[in-house]
C-alpha cells in the first residue's frame, strides 16, 4: 500500500524547465542530469515493489528533519518485521571502492559521495528521530543498485548493499516474507507523513529572469520546442509525442507559477508565456475551466 507516492522534486522541476528554456552553466546542467537520473533510477526501483503482496507500508521520497540535521529517504518500507530504508542508486559501469573510502568510478576516474556512508548517516538520523518520538523499530537500510550494468570491484561482503544481479531474489525475499501490520505500524507511518519537510533548506537554484527565458510550450517527453498545433494537440516534430491543447495549457501554467510564484496568472500572461502559440480564446477557455478567478480592483487573475 503506497502511502506516498513519488513526485519529482521541485529543484527538478524547475532545473528541467530552466534546461528547456535557457542555457545553464556546466555545473548546473550536471546537477540537473545528475537529478534526472537519480529520478529515473527511483522509478525504476518503485516497479519492483509495485505489486509486493502483504500487509506493508510504502511511503517514498521522505525529508526528514531531526536536531536540525535533514536527511532524505528515497524509499521507506514498513512491514512487520523491519522497517526497510532503501537508497537506490542508478549507476552504470564499473566503480570501486579506492584505499580512503571514496566510492569511484573507474573509467572517468570521478569520485561520488560513498553510498554507504549516506545511508549511514540517514540511518543514525533516522535512530535518533525515532527516539525523540519514543518510537522503537527494527531498520533493515540497504543501498539498491539498480542498473543492470552497474559493477562493483572488489565490494566487501558485509557492506548492506543489493547488487542488481541479487535485486529479483531480494524483492522475492520481501515478498514471501509474511507481514501483519499493527496500530504502531500505522502511528509511524502517520508521523513520517506529517514529519516531510516539503523543501530542502539550502537548496542554490540557478538565477533566472522571466525576460531571459525562451517563451512557448515545449514537448512534454522531451521538452523540445518544435512543437506545432494539430488541431487540438500539440504535436512534437523531434520525438513524436502527443498532447491535448488543454493539457498542454495547464501544464505551462503550472511551469509558469512554479518558476515565477510572484507572477500574476493571467489570459495576458499565459498568452505570452506560451508563445502565441494558442489562440486568446482556448486559453481563456482552459483557465476559466481549471482555476479560479479573482477580483482585486479592476484587475483579475487565476489561482
Ligand atoms: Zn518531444
Amino acid at each position: 500500500m503506497i502511502l506516498k507516492h513519488r513526485e519529482k522534486s521541485k529543484e527538478l522541476l524547475i532545473l528541467e524547465s530552466l534546461h528547456a528554456r535557457m542555457e545553464l552553466t556546466k555545473n548546473e546542467k550536471s546537477r540537473f542530469r545528475n537529478l534526472a537520473r537519480g529520478f529515473e533510477g527511483e522509478q525504476k526501483f518503485d516497479r519492483f515493489i509495485e505489486d509486493l503482496s502483504e500487509e506493508r507500508y510504502v511511503l517514498n521520497d521522505l525529508l526528514l528533519e531531526v536536531n536540525q540535521s535533514y536527511f532524505q529517504l528515497d524509499t521507506v518500507i514498513i512491514s512487520q518485521e523491519a522497517v526497510y530504508l532503501l537508497d537506490s542508486k542508478y549507476y552504470e559501469g564499473d566503480f570501486y571502492f579506492d584505499s580512503s573510502g571514496k566510492f569511484v568510478a573507474k573509467k572517468s576516474n570521478f569520485h561520488y559521495k560513498n553510498p554507504v556512508d549516506q545511508l549511514n548517516r540517514s540511518v543514525t538520523l533516522f535512530g535518533q528521530f525515532l527516539r525523540q518520538h519514543q518510537l522503537s523499530f527494527i531498520t533493515e537500510p540497504l543501498v539498491i543498485f539498480i542498473h543492470p550494468e552497474f559493477t562493483l570491484y572488489q565490494a566487501p561482503m558485509d557492506l548492506p548493499i543489493i547488487f542488481p544481479t541479487q535485486l529479483p531474489r531480494f524483492i522475492r525475499m520481501l515478498d514471501e516474507s509474511p507481514s501483519t501490520l499493527a496500530s504502531s505500524h500505522k502511528k509511524l507511518a502517520q508521523l513520517l507523513l506529517t514529519s516531510h519537510c516539503e523543501d530542502y533548506p539550502g537548496t542554490v537554484l540557478p538565477t533566472y529572469e522571466y525576460e531571459q527565458l525562451r517563451k512557448g510550450v515545449c514537448c512534454l517527453v522531451c521538452q523540445s520546442f518544435r512543437v506545432v498545433v494539430q488541431g487540438k494537440v500539440f504535436g512534437c516534430q523531434d520525438c513524436g509525442a502527443r498532447e491535448k491543447i488543454q493539457e498542454g495549457v495547464v501544464r505551462s501554467v503550472e511551469e509558469f507559477r512554479l518558476l515565477f510564484p510572484e507572477r500574476a496568472v493571467t489570459r495576458g500572461s499565459v498568452e505570452e508565456w506560451c508563445g502565441g502559440m494558442v489562440s486568446r480564446d482556448t486559453i481563456k477557455r482552459v483557465l476559466a475551466k481549471q482555476y479560479q478567478l479573482m477580483k482585486k480592483s479592476q484587475n483579475s487573475y487565476y489561482v
